[in-house]
């Protein structure tokens, strides 16, 4: 196979064979093909699309160059879900605790937030001493013990993804269908689950904002998963504004800890149930969807979810007794508030504007090797439907470097519309498909 007939077959809209695919992915990742073919085949695949034979070839491929965790040794279902991505998404805090205490297996692996998204790891790393970089086998460890394992991508999970994720963050070839449900599911059937629930955000936050192409992407992924053997449903879901109040990694692990507790905001607790209820469902841990909500709500009322994080987040090095006084997580030293231009009821809240605005505060990296501080980032008062007196607060700044406070302070001041009505907003699961 030369590289370029491959680039030039795709160029020109033909279907490439899964053993072509392969070997390109395989000997790009070898570094045996140059860095500009394989942009220029991941521009082919921008303009003119995969199958879904190809693009579920492409997943296996990327897959096969690392290692494929075998967890056949758990004596139960595997089973983990997966984000593709928004503001103030700590579901995954709270849904992880509840699945793994209704008795199944989450061997999560999770990344971190770019841009205006957060991300499960750098929430984790804001507990005091809690480890995500786990080896595998201590990471086999905590899942024999507590049904529950939270880290990090590891570097010989796909490191083809890896590779092709970095070239395509600078050469524009990031928003193509198949590379991106290529990249998430090559990722995560390397898990060794049997089970996937996927959470595809829609709506200006989220990374496909309208409904039609968050739908297409969430088709995509399952049509994957299935291809490659496992379960696998997909709920497409809200993101027009964050999820829950709490913007930042710290005050989403507060909001997580409270949520456990049963005073939770009613949108994170409601949804992250929803995809507990559907990975129990999927893994045959309950004999319906409505069994297994119930089973779910169970362990939120009892505590059990609750206890499940403190246990793993010992068993991961971090001090447990965060989820029974949060004030032991990094706090920022000043808060701000901003208070509403007039009295009426929110109408919208830009939320892709609310998550750089917490970026620019620190709580988030706008390249991948940045930092992120853990204390920082917003607290809403009030979200869509909400009424609002003039100058009441609509949020809490908490911050800790002043340099970048007045452009998040002009990003949060445009990104609230606050007028005389407004309805509230409609239900968050917007489709399911399984
Ligand atoms: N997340 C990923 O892991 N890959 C993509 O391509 C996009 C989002």
């Amino acid at each position: 196979m030369r590289a370029v007939d491959l680039i030039q077959r795709k160029r020109d809209g033909h279907e490439l064979r899964p053993e072509e695919i392969s070997s390109f992915i395989d000997a790009y990742t070898r570094g045996a093909i140059p860095d500009y073919q394989a942009s220029a085949l991941a521009m082919a695949i921008y303009f003119k699309g995969m199958t879904a034979g190809e693009t579920v070839a492409l997943t296996r491929a990327m897959m096969e160059t690392g290692q494929v965790l075998d967890l056949s040794e758990l004596p139960g279902p595997k089973v983990d879900k997966h984000s593709t991505g928004g503001v103030g998404d700590k579901a995954s805090l709270v849904l992880a605790p509840l699945a793994a205490a209704c008795g199944v297996f989450v061997p999560m692996i999770s990344g971190r937030g770019l841009g205006h998204t957060g991300g499960t790891l750098d929430k984790l790393e804001s507990i005091p001493g809690f480890r995500v970089g786990l080896s595998l086998e201590e990471f086999r460890a905590v899942l024999r013990k507590a049904r529950l394992g939270l880290i990090g991508q590891t570097p010989e999970i796909a490191p083809a993804d890896r590779k092709l994720y970095a070239l395509r963050d600078v050469t524009a070839t990031v928003e193509s269908r198949p590379l991106i449900a290529a990249s998430i599911m090559s990722k995560k059937m390397a898990e060794g689950i049997d089970a996937l629930v996927l959470d595809v955000k829609t709506g200006d936050g989220a990374f496909m904002k309208s409904f039609e192409d968050s739908k297409a992407l969430a088709r995509a992924m399952v049509e994957i998963g299935r291809g490659m053997g496992k379960k696998v449903a997909a709920l497409i879901t809200g993101m027009d504004q964050p999820l829950g109040r709490a913007v930042g990694n710290a005050l989403e692990v507060v909001e997580s800890v409270e949520t456990l507790q049963g005073r939770g905001p009613a949108d994170l607790e409601d949804l992250s149930v929803e995809l507990a209820a559907w990975m129990l469902s999927l893994a045959g841990a309950a004999p319906s969807l409505e069994a297994a909500r119930a089973k779910v709500r169970d362990a939120l009322r009892s505590g059990a979810g609750l206890a499940k994080l403190r246990e793993v987040v010992e068993l991961q090095g971090g001090d447990p007794r965060v989820c029974d006084d949060p004030a032991r997580l990094p706090a920022a030293r000043e808060k701000v508030d901003l208070p509403a231009p007039r009295r009426g009821r929110v109408a919208s809240v830009a939320c892709r504007a609310v998550g750089h605005a917490a970026m620019l505060l620190g709580a988030g990296r706008e390249t991948v090797d940045g930092r992120v501080d853990p204390a920082v980032g917003l607290v809403l008062h009030k979200k869509v439907g909400d009424g609002v007196e003039e100058g009441e607060p609509l949020l809490t700044l908490h911050v800790n470097d002043r340099r970048r406070l007045d452009e998040s302070v002009t990003l949060l001041t445009g990104a609230f519309r606050v007028e005389p009505e407004a309805a509230a907003p409609g239900p968050l699961v917007r489709a399911v498909l399984d």
